[in-house]
């Protein structure tokens, strides 16, 4: 698997566990945050600058403005020719590509990076 893809979902899964965090703070009071999510969250953005600055900028580009549309899963699996982000079956050509996970692969439908697992 191309390495930057590689990265782009590891960034992905903890903008995932940030927007997770957020929804977590909005249902609790502010007062009532504990230290504990304070603590995850911080060492979350320790994480996510760190994996952002392994990756391309040109595809940091392209990522924070699928991010920004979705606001989690900017990258997802592809689960029997199925993009698991907006659930539309990929066309048939996308089953012949070769060596998928070589490259950035957008879904046609709702631009998410796509990648695959056997
Ligand atoms: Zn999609």
């Amino acid at each position: 698997m191309n390495k930057q893809l590689i990265y782009l979902i590891q960034l992905s899964d903890l903008d995932t566990q940030l927007t997770e965090l957020n929804m977590e703070r909005v249902k609790l009071k502010e007062k009532e945050i504990g230290f504990k999510l304070h603590a995850k969250e911080k060492e979350i953005e320790k994480l996510r600058t760190n994996i952002r600055s392994k990756i391309d900028n040109d595809m940091l580009i392209k990522y924070d403005k699928i991010l920004e549309r979705y606001k989690y899963r900017a990258v997802t699996q592809v689960v029997d020719g199925v993009c698991y982000g907006c659930f539309m079956e990929l066309p048939t050509e996308f089953i012949s590509i070769e060596n998928k996970n070589e490259r950035l692969i957008h879904c046609p439908n709702c631009r998410r990076i796509l990648f695959w697992i056997d």
